[in-house]
């Protein structure tokens, strides 16, 4: 089993796995699946159970790539607008006045 893969390799490999069945799923019904990964997840994150935890990080990040599939954006080239550091001060770590960062600004090419 190969232990190095890109974020759009990734993607690629979920979409090999389950392409078909999410594109005639559809967006809404996938994105409640989605959801309910993410409260899966919030239930192992509240239990501290660290073979729960990382079971469900790996099925938000496979429902995140279902989703961003059916959307048709290429997380590779989504990863990039925090490649350069924060997207909105520029800076690597962020150095903006309010903690939580993850800003909705595009970013410059660095
Ligand atoms: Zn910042």
């Amino acid at each position: 089993m190969p232990r190095e893969m890109t974020i759009g390799e990734f993607q690629q490999l979920i979409e090999r796995t389950y392409y078909d069945k999410d594109s005639s799923r559809g967006l809404a019904p996938s994105f409640m699946w989605f959801i309910e990964e993410v409260g899966e997840l919030a239930q192992a994150l509240r239990s501290g159970d660290r073979n729960e935890l990382a079971d469900e990080f790996s099925d938000v990040l496979a429902w995140l790539a279902t989703m961003a599939s059916i959307s048709g954006i290429d997380l590779e080239d989504a990863a990039q607008k925090y490649a350069c550091g924060c997207p909105k001060c520029g800076e690597m770590p962020c150095t903006c006045p309010e903690p939580g960062g993850h800003q909705s600004e595009s970013s410059a090419s660095c």
